[in-house]
């Protein structure tokens, strides 16, 4: 399984020279197993980076994890949206199936949503379902703990457990942080909310302080944590300290932790790496500048 990270940041895009190494694009994930077909998690600001030139017909999957603006805004923009050849199947929780239309209603977007030149097939889905997609990828969703509702997802392919938690808060107490590592069990990868940390942390907004999840992810025996929806204040400088102290913090532990930026991918199972998930577009410039600014190598990290 191929997991691309098309967008790390919480509650609002920050394209500021502050925040452009870890990136500002808000909430997406690409996944795909190894024949290379996929699905989105979330389409945020970091949806519209993908396929930005796709062949002229296919068949895309996207899953909403809520309808906050960081989670929905890219969606507009997403390439098979807007061609004629294209299927979407747009996988909505179910209190949402209306979202589309309203924010075309309001003045979001100029064409209304049952206008645009792909087709999209909206699919309610609510926390307990799973389907097995075309791809061969199977996805559970489940109730994550937010203001509003919100669901996680958790993705299977190739012998490999993706866990997605959308926004998530681990609330105080023993049985919100039991129930934490409930929704990590099993998981190769898991992606997480960790906005705010444990000096920053507000009660009820609906995300969660990384020190928590560090936890959490230790008792479900996570094999690699990764960090994300960074709040939009968390400047480049903060991001980097706190990776830092991950590095000492987790060094020669069992549980491999990293904090997401855009642009970062980690492959899963036994296939190793391989070429790009989109050959054409495997990363945006925007990503690959930021990675060496940071100073990784472009490229890929294998994670068994
Ligand atoms: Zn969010
Ligand atoms: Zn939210």
């Amino acid at each position: 399984m191929d997991v691309l990270m098309r967008g790390v940041r919480g509650s609002i895009a920050t394209p500021t020279p502050e925040t452009s190494l870890y990136g500002g694009n808000t909430a997406c994930l690409e996944v795909r197993a190894d024949n290379g077909q996929g699905l989105f998690l979330d389409a945020g600001t970091g949806l519209r980076g993908a396929w930005p030139n796709p062949p002229s017909s296919g068949e895309a999957h996207v899953f909403l994890t809520h309808g906050h603006a960081d989670h929905i805004v890219g969606l507009w923009f997403f390439q098979p949206l807007h061609m004629p050849g294209w299927t979407t199947y747009l996988y909505l929780p179910e209190w949402l199936m209306l979202l589309p239309d309203f924010f075309c209603q309001c003045g979001f977007f100029p064409v209304p949503f049952d206008q645009l030149k792909g087709r999209v097939i909206r699919c309610p889905i609510k926390a307990g379902d799973s389907l097995t997609l075309s791809s061969g990828v199977a996805v559970e969703a489940f109730a994550a703990q937010h203001p509003g509702g919100c669901l996680g997802y958790r993705a299977m392919a190739d012998g490999s457990v993706l866990v997605y938690t959308g926004d998530h808060e681990i609330l105080p107490g023993e049985a919100a942080r039991k129930a934490a590592g409930d929704l990590l069990r099993g998981a190769d990868l898991a992606v997480v909310d960790a906005q705010y940390n444990s000096a920053d942390y507000q009660p009820g907004f609906g995300h969660s302080a990384w020190e928590d999840w560090l936890e959490a992810a230790a008792q479900a025996g996570v094999k690699r944590l990764v960090l994300t929806h960074h709040d939009p204040n968390r400047s480049d400088h903060e991001l980097g300290l706190l990776e830092k102290s991950l590095l000492e913090l987790t060094g020669g532990h069992d549980l491999k932790v990293q904090v997401a930026h855009d642009g970062l991918r980690l492959i899963l199972g036994a296939a190793g790496p391989r070429g790009p998930a989109d050959p054409k577009q495997p990363l945006s410039q925007y990503s690959y500048r930021s990675m060496y600014r940071l100073g990784f190598k472009p490229g890929t990290i294998k994670t068994s």
